[in-house]
Order: C-alpha cells, then sequence, then structure tokens
C-alpha cells in the first residue's frame, strides 16, 4: 500500500470510531497520525503522553472495532508517541508520570468571577512552583473544576519545566498507598516516593478526616517539602477550617499560603462552558442551545457537561441534527440514545444483591474491604458493559473522581487475571447485568 492509501483507510478509521464512540471523541482526534498499519496490526502516533493514555484508556475498543469494520479482519490498536513530533522526557520514576487528562488545561477552563482567583494562582503556581503561593488550597463544592485546575497546574509545569519531578494523586490514593506501604513494611519507600518531589498533588483532602495515621505521616511529608522549598497544592470540599476532625497542625499548614475558593459559576460563565465543551468535541452548539442548557443545569459543571453527552448522544444515534428543539426533547427524556441500555444502576443493582451491600454504603466514603471491592467491581463493570466515561462514574459512585476508577478498573483487570475465581464472580454478575430487563 502506499503511503497515500494507508492515510486513507486511517482516515475513515478515525471517522468510523467517532461514530462508534461519540462520547469520547475529541477534536483532536484529526491531529492523530498512522505510524503503522499492516497485516493485523495498527499503531496510531500521538502528540504527548497525555492523549496517548487518554486514548488507551477510553477509546482502544472503539479503534479496534472501527479498524475491523474498515478493513474487514480483526486489527490490533495501540497508541504512541509520535517520534516525529518533540518526545516527551520520560521521568526515572516511571511509575511516578501522572495520568493528566488531555482535556483539563488552563486552554479548556473557562474563567469567570467564580473562579477567576482560583485560576490565576493555579497560573501562578505553574510559571514558579515553590516561590508563589505556598500551598496552594483549593476549595469548593463537587464538580467546580477543582481536579480540573490541579491537572493544568501539572500540564503547564510539565511543559514549562521539563525535569520536573511531579506526584499528582488522590487523597484516597495516598491514603491506600501509605496503608500498604505499612503492610508491606516499606515505610521508607513510601516515605521517598514522596518526599523528592518538587511538586505534590493530592486532590480532594478531605478524605483524611479521621485518618490520624495518614495525618499524621501527611503531616510529615508537608513539612519536608515545604521546607526544600518544594510545591504543594491540595484540593478539598471545603476550606481547612471546615474539615472536621483535621488535626490542627494541619489545619495552621494548609492556611499558610493561598486558600482559595472556587464558587458556582455564573449564567454567562455556564453557557461558555457549554459552548467550549461542545467545542471540545468538534461540535457547535449554537447561543440559544447553550442558553437553554445553561439554564436548566445550575450548580454542577459535570452535570451541564452530562447535558451536552446526551443530547450529542442522541444526536449521533438518531442522525438528526442539533436543534434547539432536539436538545429540549433529549433532555426532557423524551428520547433516548440507542445503544445505551444497561445503565449503571443495572449494574449496582446486581452488584449489590450478589455482595448484600446497600447502594449508600457504595456511594459513601466507607473502605472496609467488604465495600471497596463491590464498589470497585462497579467500575470496572460500567466501564466495560456501557459508554460512561471514568468522571461520569466516579459521578454515580459517590463522587469519585477518575482517577480513582481508573484505578479500580486497572485493580480489577488484573484481579480477574491472576484470580479464577474474581473471573468467575466478574462473568457471571455480567451475564445478570445484561439479562436484566432494560426500559
Ligand atoms: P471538582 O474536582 O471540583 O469536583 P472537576 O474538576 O472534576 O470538578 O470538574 C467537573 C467537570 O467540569 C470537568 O469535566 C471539568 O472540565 C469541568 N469544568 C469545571 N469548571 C470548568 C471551567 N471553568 N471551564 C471548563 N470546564 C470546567
Ligand atoms: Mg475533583
Amino acid at each position: 500500500m502506499s503511503v497515500r492509501e494507508v492515510e486513507n483507510i486511517f482516515a475513515d478509521i478515525v471517522e468510523r470510531a467517532k461514530a462508534l464512540d461519540p462520547v469520547n471523541t475529541r477534536k483532536w482526534f484529526d491531529n492523530m497520525t498512522v505510524k503503522h498499519l499492516n497485516g493485523g496490526s495498527l499503531e496510531i502516533g500521538c502528540p504527548d503522553e497525555a492523549t496517548v493514555q487518554y486514548l488507551r484508556d477510553n477509546c482502544k475498543n472503539s479503534f479496534m472495532h472501527a479498524a475491523q469494520q474498515i478493513t474487514g479482519h480483526l486489527v490490533s490498536v495501540d497508541f504512541n508517541i509520535d517520534t516525529n513530533k518533540k518526545p516527551s522526557r520520560k521521568s526515572v520514576l516511571g511509575s511516578c508520570e501522572p495520568k493528566l487528562h488531555p482535556d483539563y488545561t488552563f486552554d479548556n477552563f473557562v474563567v469567570g468571577p467564580s473562579n477567576r482567583l482560583a485560576h490565576a494562582s493555579c497560573v501562578a503556581v505553574s510559571q514558579s512552583p515553590g516561590k508563589t503561593y505556598n500551598p496552594l488550597f483549593l476549595y469548593g463544592n463537587s464538580g467546580l473544576g477543582k481536579t480540573h485546575l490541579l491537572h493544568a497546574v501539572c500540564s503547564e509545569t510539565k511543559r514549562k519545566f521539563e525535569k520536573a519531578v511531579i506526584q499528582f494523586l488522590s487523597c484516597e490514593d495516598f491514603v491506600n498507598r501509605f496503608i500498604s506501604a505499612i503492610e508491606e513494611g516499606d515505610l521508607s519507600g513510601f516515605q521517598r516516593q514522596f518526599r523528592t518531589v518538587d511538586t505534590l498533588v493530592i486532590d480532594d483532602v478531605q478524605f483524611l478526616r479521621e485518618r490520624e495515621q495518614s495525618q499524621e505521616e501527611f503531616f510529615h511529608t508537608f513539612n519536608a517539602l515545604y521546607n526544600g522549598g518544594k510545591q504543594i497544592i491540595l484540593s478539598a470540599d471545603s476550606s481547612p477550617t471546615e474539615i472536621p476532625s483535621l488535626e490542627e497542625r494541619l489545619i495552621s499548614r494548609f492556611n499558610w499560603g493561598l486558600v482559595s475558593r472556587i464558587d458556582p459559576p455564573t449564567y454567562e460563565t455556564r453557557v461558555a462552558i457549554v459552548q467550549k465543551k461542545a467545542h471540545l468535541r468538534g461540535l457547535t452548539v449554537s447561543k440559544d442551545i447553550a442558553e437553554y442548557i445553561a439554564n436548566k443545569v445550575h450548580a454542577n459543571i459535570r452535570e451541564l457537561e452530562g447535558a451536552l453527552t446526551t443530547l450529542y448522544a442522541v444526536a449521533t444515534t438518531t442522525g438528526r441534527e442539533i436543534t434547539l428543539e432536539l436538545a429540549k426533547m433529549a433532555l426532557e427524556g423524551q428520547i433516548e440514545a440507542a445503544g445505551r441500555h444497561i445503565g449503571i444502576a443495572d449494574i449496582t443493582e446486581v452488584v449489590t444483591r450478589h455482595f448484600n451491600v446497600r447502594l449508600a454504603d457504595l456511594q459513601s466514603k466507607k473502605r472496609s474491604q467488604s465495600i471497596t471491592e463491590p464498589r470497585q467491581i462497579c467500575m470496572y463493570l460500567a466501564r466495560n458493559l456501557t459508554k460512561y466515561s471514568f468522571e461520569e462514574i466516579g459521578g454515580h459512585l459517590g463522587g469519585r473522581d477518575h482517577t480513582t476508577v481508573m484505578h479500580a478498573c486497572e485493580k480489577i483487570e488484573h484481579a480477574k487475571k491472576a484470580d479464577p475465581e474474581m473471573k468467575a464472580v466478574l462473568g457471571e454478575l455480567e451475564k445478570q447485568i445484561t439479562q436484566v430487563p432494560h426500559g
């Protein structure tokens, strides 16, 4: 095949993949390149690690199906960095490379009165880590853009200071890793991992409440980094003082730098966000549609995005154009997107019955093994049986962020390979879920 032919086939595959999975489609799909297409394998080139990660996590199946449909035979698909473009430096601590979301950048963040200070402080910190606001503490209700800003700071820091070692993780992850380190008797390894970074970002630190031992460890990590002039960035659902049972000495340290609140977006900001998110997916929604959505959804930007996703899914599966009329019907629930038969509720229903736990427990902050495992299994099944994104799945399971869901999926996937019993349980659950009558 000539280069030209390969490129044409690849362009068809991309178009097909977009049609198969519109929810995860992004405008920058058009910037991908074909590195290799031959026999049964397709290798796709992407500009950076974050997009590689996004595509591997979200789009592998749709690209495989698309490639199979276009070429007529089984094709394995992988995504890699395009070596013709500038290769990104690999950290010596491979596993420490944060998984950054390519959508969560400063460019894609709409600034308005509700988040102006938080945004400006994040930009300042990414320009001179450890020197302006330290620690930087962002707080606000769920779905207002804290995690987005944290990713943006990391991406920007990485772009500006290639060698910077960044650790980005959810507080839940920090606590879990701390507990495993204790169990495995490798506390010093844990400490080395966290105390030698240039920037430490911990999302949702309210999770530290009532975890005395983790608070103690975190306190020492904080001091080591702070004294070394390293940047610390934290987020939470409330201000340091309002986090229940947080040690006084941590509260005071969190208040040392800048504490910045994010409020719910104003109407104008919501309209702009809908337009921004639509653009990101390569869609144009007219101003009246953006205004209609912004009027319908007020407090949570994740829901604003969810409304757009629903509209998009309805438009692509019914083949209709996005009009205000269609938007009204889709969002009033009058028409539903095809191919979305299994909902997260179907999954949680089967899983809670099987493990004899309550839905409220799955959505709670409890992390005993008897709750954590069913919760992670729900995430895994939701990921494999529905079209929901990591964010959306996390939202249904107690507002957990996408890294927690990604971690859960990896863990269960691994357990499925290593443990025949887990494999059998998953098979059984899947069977029950797909047999549930769906309305
Ligand atoms: P939080 O961490 O505060 O719960 P997230 O950062 O996960 O919220 O944001 C939820 C969703 O809303 C994300 O998809 C994010 O991109 C989007 N979002 C929030 N604020 C903005 C904004 N100002 N501009 C664009 N998107 C935003
Ligand atoms: Mg968050």
